[in-house]
């Protein structure tokens, strides 16, 4: 297959791989740079559809998902896997073009062997948002990931999974990483309740699932200040009642989600997250420790905790808040870490926090995941910046108008108002529209209306310059990985 020139194309060299003795290869056919999978040698007969055989034998075949599933199965570093404590780096792609691009920033920074990435990440909201299916975005990234020739261990990541319901079609495909996120059943009224609320709500508490009871927890936790090696943690009763009502019912609904989990995945290794980034107060220090502790008596086997931090985390842009306050935060968050052992910190909404990158990395020692989601479809908008400026510009009137309706569920200090008149601009200055605050809040979260109305457009565009795609994708995600190595 190396020799050969593909007649009707051109093979992606890197992919070029010999297993089992069969030769795989993924190529592109020269009349629309379709992608396409090569095979020769016995393997053929597992594939279907075969569009065409070359001279040589090698029979090229279409990358249908039933494709991918058996491909899976021929080269199996093309399965995610669970990652455990490793420090990771998660890339969610909403459009299915970005792994490749993820790719070159893995090695042209030397990542590949020192942060585990998650190729394929998407959460419930936006699968429901693109229209697209957990195994669409896991075999995108697969054929990326096979294209590349990419070897290391990867991981594929059903984020914020809210309900049992929500797992099906991601154990169907294949996923490897489960966010649990409980924050339906977190009682955000907690922090300001009085203690007699407090009480009242303790009382009605689905005790039988917590397993225990409240003397219990309370002779543990208040009985005595409890030494996290690094310093200690004064557990007051309103700091318990507290946590107790703000999170009691979300890990019961968490060891749910996990047992039924393990009873859909059976002996299959895989990474449980718990996720409690979304909801309105930062995570204290005394929840932190209760949260991890309690899970443990739930034998909720989680191996990544994405509390909410202190100061604003907005989609796209970089920390709001004090540095040094985060840090004397973020440094007792990950001396209770420590103290327990068995899980990384997670940083949600991760990307585009370069202030914070370098705080992060010290302080975890490398244990910790940092989760990005559109960042990666705002390069795409750069691009079209770049490239494009008249789908640019009607992109950017549109994210207007749906601002309001499409920002609901995120926390956003932008004001559609202040984003500036792209009209008014040459088309020089457009990309630069992309480092300002308000437009690149509002074309973030506008991503469901906007992929709805130009996908295909920008689709179009990135076919006909991938590596412009890749470049710009590759210099914006090494500036988020260099501080981690
Ligand atoms: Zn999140």
């Amino acid at each position: 297959m190396h020799d050969i020139s593909l007649a009707s194309g051109t093979i992606e060299p890197q992919s070029v791989v010999a297993h089992n003795n069969s030769t795989f290869c993924s190529a592109r056919l020269a009349e629309d740079d379709t992608r396409v999978l090569g095979v020769s040698g016995p393997a053929i007969s597992r594939f279907a559809g075969a569009l065409e055989t070359l001279p040589d034998g090698t029979t090229l075949f279409p990358c249908t998902p039933r494709n991918a599933a058996t491909l899976r199965m021929q080269l199996p570093w093309l399965r995610p896997i669970a990652l455990g404590t490793a420090t990771s780096f998660g890339f969610g792609d909403r459009m299915g073009l970005a792994t490749s691009g993820h790719i070159q920033a893995m090695r042209i920074t030397g990542a590949e062997a020192l942060i585990a990435p998650i190729f394929a990440q998407q959460s419930v909201r936006e699968n429901s948002r693109t229209g697209r299916t957990p195994q669409q975005v896991l075999d995108d990234a697969m054929w990326a990931v096979f294209a590349a020739g990419w070897r290391a261990p990867w991981g594929a990541d059903a984020d914020h999974v809210k309900q049992i319901n929500d797992l099906a079609p991601f154990v169907a495909a294949g996923y490897t990483f489960y966010t649990i996120d409980p924050s339906d059943h977190v009682d955000n009224a907690a922090q300001t309740d009085s203690l007699e609320t407090l009480r009242a709500k303790v009382a009605e508490l689905p005790w039988g699932q917590l397993h225990t009871r409240y003397e219990a927890l309370h002779a543990t936790y208040c009985g005595q200040p409890i030494d996290v090696g690094a310093f200690t943690i004064d557990f007051h009763e309103t700091d318990l009642l507290r946590a107790l009502v703000k999170y009691g019912r979300a890990l019961v609904h968490t060891a749910a989600i996990s047992q039924a989990l393990a009873a859909q995945l059976g002996s299959q290794p895989y990474d449980i997250e718990m996720s409690v980034d979304e909801t309105d107060t930062p995570t204290s220090i005394q929840e932190h420790y209760f949260i991890a502790s309690q899970l443990r008596a739930l034998d909720v086997p989680v191996v990544s905790l994405a509390p909410r931090f202190v100061g604003k985390f907005q989609k796209g842009v970089d920390y709001i808040g004090y540095v040094g306050e985060f840090a004397s935060e973020f440094a007792r968050h990950a001396a209770i870490m420590r103290h327990f052992g068995s899980y990384k910190l997670s940083i949600h909404t991760g990307s585009d926090k370069f202030s914070l990158y370098p705080v992060i990395a010290q302080l975890s020692h490398g244990r910790v995941h940092v989760k990005t989601a559109g960042t990666s479809y705002l390069e795409a908008l750069r691009l079209a910046a770049k490239q494009r400026p008249a789908l640019f510009r009607a992109m950017l009137d549109y994210a207007r108008e749906h601002f309001e309706h499409d920002r609901k569920t995120y926390f956003l200090d932008a004001q559609p108002d202040r984003v500036p008149d792209s009209w008014a601009m040459p088309d020089a200055e457009l990309p630069a529209l992309l480092e300002q605050f308000d437009t690149r809040q509002v074309l973030h979260v506008c991503f469901g209306s906007i992929l709805d109305a130009f996908g295909d457009d920008l689709r179009a565009m990135i076919a006909e310059d991938e590596q412009a795609y890749r470049d710009g994708l590759a210099h914006h995600f090494a500036r988020h990985l260099q501080p981690f190595l």
